[in-house]
């Protein structure tokens, strides 16, 4: 077992690192860089993202011919977390959410050229922003879209004719390219099939954009209504049929990318913790001299290091080919809870402080929240898990992987 990092991914971890503490920290320090939605201002935005080019940081996950990196999964492990040190960290990297998903699975499922070219590398160049269209209200679901996914694609010619609602679309209102999961057929393992389509394409609408509990991303969380979109049968993603395939594609490494950049933030909150506790006094001796206080930060930090476990332990499965969905769903399930609770105990070290927007934990906190609900709610991952178990019986604990792609 070796766990040192390759000096490839080593280099690029390091200087993600210097690039987040010189060019990002001290932009989200000062709250005139942040817009409306207590995000990153676009301007602003732009002018880090130039610096992160030019620095050689840009899209750690796509590969170096279409600008990218290059770097296999566990190094995104090790980059995703030194990005998310600032709430601002991956946005400027373009390695956050959705896009980073987005551009993933894109990247593994078009094979042509010239698709890739249109739909994928103006996502790669941070030039448009891109969305996932699965989840509806009811009646429809978001946590069983292959058994009650109402939103209908039906074929008409060379053309299928979109009707339903979606919503909870991240980043839809400032997204160009969407890629959409609709039914074609009432067959209850095949009948998802997964398609793109474009901003201005006639027939489908944004209805709202959902005003949430946590700082949003750019383009926030959109209910979308479908009113006869038609789709051309070349921008069909795989066959017909693959639909909960593609979302599998989709959802499985985004919801690893998401324990990585979550792993960076609860590493914030324990480091502006430490820093303040080291600070404050009460009762003759800081609170860091105080053991209980000790015990509080020192279960949040094996805390957090389990989960880089579980995270790198599935990072270096996909790397092996393998889908890894138990690990997935077991670092799932773990860097939620983490996260929550690293940004809960900061909070309650800062005192009333922590509760007020003068330091960042109050906003990693309301963003915490939807980590046990997006891509899988906890509950989900964890009937997975029992599934995996009943099946899998002592194989469930084989190290290395019983699943390829
Ligand atoms: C901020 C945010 C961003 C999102 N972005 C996107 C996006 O870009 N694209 C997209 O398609 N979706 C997106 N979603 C939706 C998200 O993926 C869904 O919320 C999630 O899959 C759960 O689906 P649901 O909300 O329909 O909950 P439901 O399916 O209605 O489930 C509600 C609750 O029931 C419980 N539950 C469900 N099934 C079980 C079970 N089998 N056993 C035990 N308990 C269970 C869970 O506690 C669950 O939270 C986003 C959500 C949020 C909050």
């Amino acid at each position: 077992m070796d766990f040192r990092l390759s000096p490839e991914i080593e280099g690029v971890r390091t200087a993600t690192q210097a690039f987040i503490e010189a060019e990002v920290l001290p932009l989200e320090a000062d709250r005139s860089n942040y817009d409306e939605y207590e995000n990153i201002r676009l301007d602003v935005l732009a002018r880090v993202r130039a610096k992160a080019k030019a620095a050689g940081l840009w899209a750690p996950q796509m590969p170096k011919a279409r600008g990218g990196l290059g770097l296999p999964i566990v190094g995104w492990a090790a980059v995703y977390e030194e990005a998310n040190r600032s709430i601002f960290g991956p946005v400027c990297l373009n390695c956050a959410a959705p896009d980073d998903g987005n551009m993933s699975v894109l990247n593994r499922l078009l094979t042509d050229d010239a698709m890739k070219d249109k739909w994928l590398q103006p996502i790669i160049d941070g030039e448009i922003q891109s969305a996932f269209a699965m989840t509806e209200p009811a009646p429809g679901s978001g946590s069983d879209p292959g058994g009650m996914m109402l939103t209908r694609a039906e074929r008409k010619g060379d053309r299928y004719v979109v009707n339903g609602r979606k919503w909870f679309i991240s980043g839809a209102a400032a997204a160009t390219h969407f890629i959409l999961v609709a039914r074609t057929s009432d067959d209850p393992r095949r009948g998802l099939t997964g398609f793109l389509f474009h901003r201005s394409d006639p027939g489908w609408r944004i209805v709202r954009r959902i005003k949430t509990l946590g700082p949003e991303e750019h383009g926030g969380v959109c209910e979308l209504a479908f009113e006869g979109l038609e789709i051309p049968v070349q921008q069909r993603l795989l066959d017909e049929g693959d639909g909960l395939k593609i979302t599998q594609m989709r959802l499985g490494p985004a919801r690893l990318t998401h324990c990585m950049r979550w792993l960076g933030l609860a590493k914030r909150c324990l480091e502006e913790a430490d820093r303040h506790v080291k600070d404050r006094k009460a009762f003759g001796a800081s609170l860091a001299e105080r053991e209980s206080v000790q015990l509080m930060l020192a279960d949040v930090a094996r805390d957090i290091h389990t989960g880089r476990l579980l995270t790198m332990h599935a990072a270096w499965l996909i790397d092996q080919g393998g889908l890894a969905q138990k690990e997935v769903s077991m670092a799932k399930i773990h860097v939620a809870d983490v996260l929550h609770r690293a940004a809960d105990t900061a909070l309650q070290l800062f005192g009333a402080k922590g509760y007020s927007k003068d330091t960042v934990i109050e906003w990693i906190y309301r963003y915490a929240r939807a980590a046990r609900l997006v891509d899988g709610a906890s509950e989900v991952h964890r009937m997975v898990l029992a599934r995996h178990h009943g099946r899998l019986g002592n194989d469930f604990w084989r190290w290395g992987s019983e699943q390829k792609v």
